[in-house]
């Protein structure tokens, strides 16, 4: 059965906010503490595994009296999930050394997974009882981990669910394929024409984050009119990202409740930040974020998704007769084909040439014999091309 993680934003009182706030400083605090003695293990050369280094914690925190009230399971996950997990990465050379954690940066703790109860809108965790939240989770099934974070002002439990139920499937059979172009004038346009807007929250957003960071560098550095500021950017910030995850997620889904099969361009984000005029609408838009969303909504309903080469030059080329433009610029918003004298939005354009690749490719596989699918399901492969011919559109 799949894990899943749904991630809920609870509506905690007062005397549970501050016993958060509290395990993400005992989590922090246990961390930094394994992670000194760690790197001092490194320097007389020892390579001290994470039960020996939550062995010396236990040795050390009877030192700190206040860590008596704490939840032990909040020190106990964080040296052995999060540290132990950090070490890996770095030993697979997956990740730099791990770093001391900071208070007021990604503020979180997991907690002890087998005592917690989720009925509806509410969730009884361990030490500190009911906490109310603001959903219910979304899945049935036994709770694996259970980990509390904050950003911003918000407080929000993930709960990771051995998920019993399986989603909704899509019925492929009477979808067409869509290719998606993805950019910053539109956040996506689909090649049957529709076109989802780039809320940009960034630039609604940017002279009132420079005029609040400008305040904040005019305080003292931690007193309490910079921490009231500090949150106040914090929130801003937090305010933009979820403008743009909420079209993201609204994009993604309409188009996966649509769709049989998807094909997408690979993005090279490296290359197109250099270009610096680019680089801030880019970041705005999160496009990365945006595709990644899809992937997953798409492999739930089990939507096969063909990302091109990323050598494919789906905007220079012409979706009626193949002609590939030497050079396109990107004031260009209609393409206009020198060799079959067809003109079409240049996104349009680009999101026919990614269905094509989808098509093509499903296509080929046949033809080489390769099986995608089950003999008794050929006959829906057949059905959905013909409603591919069906949807083409009129160029
Ligand atoms: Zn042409």
């Amino acid at each position: 059965m799949p894990l899943k993680t749904h991630k809920i934003a609870l509506n905690p009182n007062n005397k549970q906010r501050v016993w958060f706030a509290q395990q993400c400083g005992y989590a922090r605090f246990a961390y930094n503490h394994a992670l000194s003695d760690f790197k001092a293990g490194l320097d007389n050369d020892e390579f001290l595994s994470t039960s020996k280094l939550n062995e010396r914690f236990n040795v050390a925190k009877k030192e700190h009296g206040w860590t008596k009230e704490q939840d032990q399971v909040v020190a106990n996950k964080s040296i052995f999930v999060n540290l132990s997990a950090a070490i890996a990465h770095w030993v697979s050379k997956r990740a730099k050394f791990p770093k001391y954690k900071k208070r007021g940066k990604r503020d979180s703790f997991t907690t002890n997974n087998q005592f917690v109860q989720v009925v509806g809108k509410r969730i009884k965790l361990p030490k500190i009882g009911w906490v109310k939240m603001f959903q219910a989770l979304r899945w049935s099934g036994k709770i694996m981990k259970v980990t509390i974070s904050r950003t911003a002002h918000r407080w929000f439990v993930s709960i990771t669910v051995d998920t019993e139920d399986t989603e909704a499937v899509a019925n492929l059979a009477i979808h067409p394929v869509i290719g998606i172009d993805v950019g910053i004038n539109s956040l996506s346009t689909l090649s049957d024409g529709t076109k989802y807007d780039n809320p940009s929250p960034l630039k609604r957003y940017e002279r009132k984050v420079a005029k609040e960071a400008r305040r904040l560098s005019k305080r003292t550095n931690g007193s309490k009119n910079w921490i009231n500021q500090k949150w106040k950017v914090a929130r801003i910030h937090y305010r933009i990202a979820c403008i743009r995850n909420d079209a993201h997620h609204k994009a993604a889904t309409d188009i996966v409740n649509k769709t049989s099969a998807i094909g997408i361009e690979t993005l090279k984000i490296k290359n197109m930040l250099k270009n610096r005029k680019l680089a801030k609408a880019l970041s705005d838009s999160a496009l990365d974020g945006f595709l990644q969303k899809l992937k997953t909504k798409a492999a739930a309903r089990g939507i096969p998704v063909t990302e091109a080469s990323q050598f494919y030059a789906s905007s220079k080329t012409c979706s009626s007769c193949g002609h590939t433009k030497d050079n396109l610029v990107l004031s260009e918003r209609t393409y206009h084909c020198g060799q079959c004298d067809v003109s079409i939005d240049r996104d349009v354009n680009a999101a026919i040439n990614l269905r094509n690749v989808a098509v093509g490719h499903t296509e080929t596989e046949n033809a080489c014999g390769v099986q995608v699918r089950p003999q008794s399901e050929a006959g829906e492969t057949e059905a959905r091309k013909a409603v591919w011919q069906q949807q083409l559109l009129p160029i």
